[in-house]
């Protein structure tokens, strides 16, 4: 089957079902006490009872002031159909481009955007209906509304057949069939998914969804979708070459046909008949046919019915042998023809432009986004490598600041094991090592300078008395406060270090002996004078001093030490509490307990 073979009536059959969809929803209504109701109810029997739809329109128009701000845009939306059923387009045009852009109701939107371009097809407005198919096949998922849904696949799936494109067509009467509104049967999906098979020649006269089709249409009591069916059939059983089948299911449809008056079916079932007529070999009938449909034509009509007929008429007027007449219906023909080619030719076009400027869109939009995605990566991108430089950073201030203060604790302690190696625990002054070595030192630089310098050695006296007497802790106590007495009447450069349990030494540079033997007596004296409070009672004590000096003994510690320590020895010996400095005696040599 070619093209030019399909029927127009098809078209138009297919226009109504726009108007058809809601067939079957109908109630009576009575006064309008709930308006929402009432106005659903008036939508309901548009189709089926168009003068109680009239009369009930006017009804409302009444009362329309008792009508709430979404209740007035439905009666719009009411009017507007009404607009396009008399035919004024333009005009409805205009109410649904209102409804569509200010009612902000997602269902009339719908609805209204259905509408629209179901004229805009019907009037040629090819590009625009394809556009608003676009944006309607993508708005559809925010449609909840069964009807609207329904009304909205509807009238896409027909532009599609329109536009010949089956696949898009009969997935949008599947999307029907899926979801049916309450009240709604199968027939009015299968109808336009049969019409799109057809038109793609994906039919023949035995096909099981044809079958399906016409039966679900008639059990659903819906006979103009049932005639359209068969005069598909019918229109199938001609290309097959089968007229006499053909003629059969005409004549059984002629009956229904013009019952219900429907002029696109009239038109359709004439056109046919004059078709198979002619195959037939019945040139009467066959003329009478074209005739007939001329007859119920306009005047400067074009459309495939009419060429059709002017087709018939010149063949049959050619075998005839009336060349005048055969050439008249030739020339009407081929300006009928090529009327109608432009016409298909002006839908693929609109059809491939709308497509074309959707997919520049997309492009646009996908590259656009790509772009941003760059961007928002580069960003990303940027902001991460700073944050890992930042980490980085924070890391080595860390790294750094434990580096230092572990080496700060590690010099302290070792700092701290210097000193407790050097000093003395209890008093803090040089231990007798530390003492020894530093003495060296001093010495070692005093005699470079052949300087003076005199070493006291200082052991208290009946030390082991104050400790039975006192107790332990007072004794430490003692020596404590002797420290603390001594450290009084010393210089810095002097080296002060504890060189047994009561003794001490005392190195005194740049000192002559008379100079030392000043300093230790001040420092007997200080001793013996100064009692220590222990345990709640004074006790006194003193101390005995040995002194040696460089300008004897030289600068060798060892011997300094013997000198002093005889010294010592000496004090104690002659009385204790007295300097001894070489053989001469300083002091008291008093003892008090
Ligand atoms: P002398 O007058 O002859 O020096 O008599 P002394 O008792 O002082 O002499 P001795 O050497 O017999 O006694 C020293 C005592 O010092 C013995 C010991 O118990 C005591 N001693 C040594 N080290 C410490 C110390 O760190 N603390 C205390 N409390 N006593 C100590
Ligand atoms: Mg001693
Ligand atoms: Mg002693």
């Amino acid at each position: 089957m070619s093209a030019r073979r399909f029927n127009g009536w098809l078209r138009l059959a297919l226009a109504s079902l726009a108007f058809c969809a809601l067939a079957g929803t109908v109630h009576a209504a009575g006064a309008v006490s709930d308006a929402g109701s009432f106005l659903a109810q008036t939508e309901g029997v548009r189709t089926t009872d168009h003068p109680r739809f009239l009369q009930m329109l006017s009804q409302l128009h009444d009362e329309s002031s008792r009508l709430t701000p979404s209740q007035q845009w439905y009666l719009r939306y009411l009017d507007a159909w009404q607009t396009a059923f008399e035919g004024d387009g333009p005009r409805a045009n205009v109410m649904l481009h209102d409804i569509i852009n200010h009612s902000g109701d997602v269902t009339l939107k719908a609805k209204s955007m259905a509408l629209l371009m179901h004229n805009l097809g019907l009037s040629s407005h090819y590009e625009e209906a394809f556009t608003l198919a676009n944006q309607l096949a993508s708005d559809l998922p925010m449609v909840t509304d069964k009807l609207a849904r329904f009304i909205v696949l509807s009238n896409l799936s027909q532009l599609m057949v329109q536009a010949g494109q089956t696949d898009p067509a009969v997935k949008y009467a599947r999307m029907m069939e899926d979801s049916l509104p309450p009240g709604e049967s199968v027939c009015n999906p299968l109808s336009i998914e049969v019409s799109a098979l057809f038109k793609s020649d994906r039919l023949n006269s035995s096909s099981p969804k044809l079958q399906e089709a016409i039966e679900a249409c008639t059990t659903a009591g819906q006979p103009v979708f049932a005639n359209t069916l068969m005069l598909i059939k019918s229109d199938i059983y001609l290309t097959e070459e089968r007229p006499d089948k053909a003629l059969a299911l005409l004549n059984r449809v002629a009956p229904s046909i013009n019952t219900n008056r429907y002029y696109s079916h009239m038109r359709g079932l004439q056109i046919q008949l004059a078709q198979t007529y002619e195959k037939l070999g019945d040139e009467v009938n066959a003329r009478k046919a074209a005739l007939a449909v001329l007859s119920m034509s306009g005047q400067d009509e074009v459309s495939e019915w009419v060429r059709n007929a002017y087709a018939v008429l010149y063949r049959v007027e050619k075998r005839r042998g009336n060349a005048a007449a055969s050439l008249g219906y030739y020339e009407r023909y081929v300006a009928q023809d090529k009327g109608y080619i432009d016409d298909i030719t002006a839908r693929s076009l609109a059809y491939a432009a709308v497509q074309q400027h959707m997919l520049a869109q997309r492009l646009e939009a996908e590259g656009l986004s790509k772009q941003n995605n760059i961007l928002r990566l580069q960003q990303a991108l940027d902001t991460k490598a700073m944050e890992t430089s930042r980490l980085y950073i924070a890391m080595l201030i860390l790294l750094m600041m434990s580096i230092v203060f572990w080496l700060f604790r590690i010099k302290r302690s070792q700092l701290r094991f210097k000193m407790l190696s050097h000093h003395d625990s209890l008093t803090g002054i040089y231990n007798h090592q530390h003492f020894v070595s530093e003495a060296e030192r001093v010495l070692r630089l005093t005699e470079r300078k052949s300087g003076a310098a005199c070493l006291i050695s200082i052991d208290l006296d009946h030390f082991k008395q104050i400790n039975d007497t006192y107790g332990h802790a007072v004794g430490d106590l003692v020596l404590m406060h002797t420290v603390a007495l001594c450290r009084r009447q010393l210089r810095p450069t002097d080296l002060f270090g504890r060189l047994g349990g009561e003794e001490f030494g005392i190195l005194l540079p740049d000192c002559t002996r008379e100079q030392g033997v000043a300093i230790a007596d001040r420092i007997r004296a200080a001793i013996e004078a100064t009692p220590v409070e222990g345990d709640g009672r004074l006790v006194t004590f003193s101390a005995s001093i040995g002194l040696a000096s460089t300008d004897s003994s030289g600068y060798e510690l060892q011997l300094l030490r013997k000198e002093a320590d005889a010294a010592l020895y000496r004090a104690k010996r002659t009385g204790r509490n007295r300097v001894i400095s070489g053989t001469e005696v300083h002091g008291h040599g008093m003892i008090r307990a």
